[in-house]
């Protein structure tokens, strides 16, 4: 796993950073580094599969994940552990956020997303780009086997005791729903093994949160 080090900037995924119609990042415990926005957009998250379309700043009540095609709006989710992912469709200049912890995950949220872009906003997966941030990893999320029951078994190692990839999971849902591998790009940092970079949760039990945020570029 690679080491986040003392990062006082928010982590930049390449693939999304190539695109000038929007903007993004994914915030470490470096609070003072990055404040995003002020105009935006959040959920209470439940870890649950509610994906939530929003137009205007504010909170949007329970959910995991929003969307939209607003321009100047950013979207925020909030994460120590659980995975954050954002989403863009450079052909219909639609952005997404999702929260996924291991509730979420097992609920399909990353699949669901993919399919209300689909649905709802007329999104091809096969054009839908998507970063992966900083969350757990596989080394550090060793769980239950009631947990682990609720992953598919290549997403699971048991030996010699549970740990689930939440990382994993979630881009198997995200090809399975259409989106290509080449455009999902996972930064591959685990929260838990890096406390200078990261909050954790398991780690720490403490109420700090990470933000990660997108939004398209509002050129007016
Ligand atoms: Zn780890």
């Amino acid at each position: 796993m690679v080491s986040g080090g003392e990062r006082v900037t928010p982590l930049r995924s390449a693939r999304l950073e190539g695109m000038s119609w929007l903007t993004h990042g994914f915030g470490t415990r470096h609070k003072e580094a990055w404040t995003p926005p002020e105009k935006t957009a959040r959920l209470r998250q439940v870890h649950g599969s509610e994906v939530v379309s929003v137009r205007i700043p504010g909170d949007h009540g329970e959910g995991d994940a929003l969307i939209t095609s607003t321009p100047g709006l950013w979207l925020e989710v909030r994460t120590a552990d659980c995975v954050p992912l954002l989403l863009a469709d450079p052909e219909r200049r639609i952005v997404a956020a999702v929260h996924a912890g291991w509730r979420g995950t097992a609920a399909g949220i990353s699949r669901i997303t993919v399919e209300t872009l689909c649905l709802r906003w007329g999104c091809d997966p096969v054009d839908i780009l998507v970063a992966i941030g900083p969350c757990i990893a596989s080394c550090c999320f060793e769980v239950g086997e009631d947990v682990a029951a609720q992953f598919p078994a290549h997403i699971t190692r048991w030996e010699p005791k549970p740990h689930v990839d939440l990382v994993d999971a979630n881009r198997q849902q995200l090809i399975a729903a259409g989106v290509p591998a080449a455009g999902i790009e996972t930064l591959g940092l685990c929260t838990v093994c890096d406390p200078g970079a990261f909050h954790s949760f398991r780690r720490d039990r403490g109420p700090g949160r990470m933000v990660a945020a997108i939004q398209i570029r509002d050129w007016d």
